[in-house]
């Protein structure tokens, strides 16, 4: 059976305090009724003796029974639904309740039995008779016998205060039901109010409105914590989604350029405008270049920004793989008279070998690239506790102010003029970043612009 949750926690509140209320007023009731049921047995036998001591009190002040006196204690005790019968010492009968007033008696005796059966319906009852002795400077001097309805009898005013507490105990629980069922409705309110605009929201947001967020305030720290996760879900879907639209919307702007001029330079060739000659086919040649090293850009960046980059950890010396690099660019840097140093110790890097010197290839192009004929380039290598730096500085263009802090981001190219001559495309950082964050180093710029440019990449040393 499908019930919400707001059901489920009304219903076990209103079932715990039937239970409570209902085990309470029967522990109480149980208790009540023994203790009461002692209590009138030991008014009985405190009533009996009462009784016999008065009327032993009265033999003594009036020198012997008169029946008159006894006739009043007698009266007096019929009324409480006691029968007395007094007797000399003879044993002879002075008074007796049953021979004054037989109809009284039997009366008496017949509501009393009703009281009980009225109270308990299979109570086994039945006229007991007690004699106690009457003594005078310790000679027996008569008897009185003391009868009622037993082994013991609730009174009119006893049943009413029985049924006062029942009473109450039925009052107390019915108000507390009440108050639990207001209490209860109001608890479940505040649990399951949250938890449905929680659904809502998860509702929202997988039918793709990733701007859904969850406002409302709760106490509940369970609820603060599903709220606070699905608006971080949302918060990264949403990211995402612009990451992608914005990834999309940026390769259609890069392709579109070299693909137009190929376009219109192939239709001047094929309308005979233009004749295909080698400058004109070199030209077409070099975007179509342009277009492959795009797309190897994207493909490289795919493979690194993957969330399941999978890095083959070693540990080896940074800066032979430096050297060997330097050494692969070095026609480049002698063709553009650019000089490289290199110098600092020689740290071991615990990274992955291959994606690391992606990283040291594109560093070291970019500064090739962005430095004018007749600069320098310095690479420095240094060790801290646990990581490794390595810094690529050069004193060619640098990098202004404005785009320095998006540098990183795909596509992005600090001088559109300037990269259509050197030709990037604006992935090569994004590829250097990636790769630091996934060995869970960093990485930054520092630039001036005119002045050159620094890039420092922090590996750690060791295995974590
Ligand atoms: P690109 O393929 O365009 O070089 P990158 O992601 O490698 O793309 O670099 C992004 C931008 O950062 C470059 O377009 C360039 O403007 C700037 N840049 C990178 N390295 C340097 C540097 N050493 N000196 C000056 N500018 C740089």
């Amino acid at each position: 059976m499908k019930l919400s949750l707001r059901s489920k926690l009304s219903l076990s509140y209103i079932l715990i305090i039937i239970l409570i209320v209902s085990s309470a007023s029967f522990f109480t009731n149980f208790l009540l009724e023994k203790q009461f049921r002692e209590y009138v047995i030991a008014q009985q036998v405190q009533e009996n003796q009462r009784i016999v001591d008065l009327i032993a009190q009265h033999y003594q002040e009036d020198g012997g029974f008169r029946p008159e006196v006894m006739e009043s204690i007698g009266l007096d005790a019929l009324k409480q639904g006691v029968i007395v019968r007094v007797r000399d010492s003879t044993s002879l009968i002075v008074w007796d309740a049953m021979t004054h007033d037989h109809a009284a008696c039997v009366e008496v005796l017949a509501h009393m039995q009703q009281n009980m059966n009225s109270r308990y319906p299979n109570f086994q009852g039945a006229y007991v008779e007690n004699t106690y002795p009457i003594e005078q400077n310790q000679q027996l001097v008569g008897a009185v016998d003391i009868g009622y309805y037993g082994p013991f009898y609730f009174t009119d005013s006893d049943l009413k205060f029985i049924s006062t507490v029942n009473i109450t105990l039925l009052a107390v629980g019915a108000c507390s039901l009440v108050l639990a069922l207001i209490l209860g409705a109001e608890m479940a309110k505040r649990i399951s109010n949250p938890v449905s605009r929680v659904i809502l929201a998860a509702q929202q947001i997988s039918r793709g409105d990733f701007r859904e967020r969850i406002t409302e305030k709760s106490t509940t720290s369970e609820i603060i914590q599903l709220t606070g996760t699905v608006n971080d879900l949302a918060e990264t879907l949403q990211q995402q989604e612009s990451l992608r639209r914005r990834l999309t919307a940026d390769v259609a702007h890069e392709l579109r350029t070299p693909l137009a001029t190929l376009q219109s330079h192939l239709e001047a060739m094929i309308d005979g405008v233009w004749q295909p000659d080698t400058a004109r086919l070199t030209g077409c040649h070099e975007e179509i270049l342009r277009l492959n090293r795009l797309v190897g850009d994207l493909e490289r960046l795919a493979r690194f920004e993957g969330e399941n980059l999978v890095l083959d950890k070693t540990s080896w010396q940074l800066r032979q793989l430096v050297e060997r690099i330097t050494q692969n660019f070095a026609a480049e840097a002698k063709q553009k008279d650019i000089q490289i140093n290199l110098t600092g110790a020689d740290p071991a890097v615990f990274a992955d070998q291959d994606k690391i010197s992606q990283v040291v290839v594109n560093l070291l192009s970019n500064a090739l690239k962005y430095t004018p004929a007749g600069g320098m380039i310095e690479l420095a290598l240094a060790e801290a506790d646990d990581t490794v730096e390595f810094s690529v500085r050069d004193n060619g263009d640098g990098i202004s102010p404005e785009d320095l802090p998006h540098i990183f981001e795909r596509f992005y190219r600090a001088d559109q003029s300037r990269n259509r001559l050197t030709g990037g495309s604006g992935i090569g950082l994004a590829i250097v970043k990636a790769i630091a964050e996934a060995h869970q180093g960093t990485i930054v710029a520092r630039s001036r612009q005119g002045a050159g440019s620094e890039f420092i990449i922090t590996l750690p040393k060791h295995a974590n």
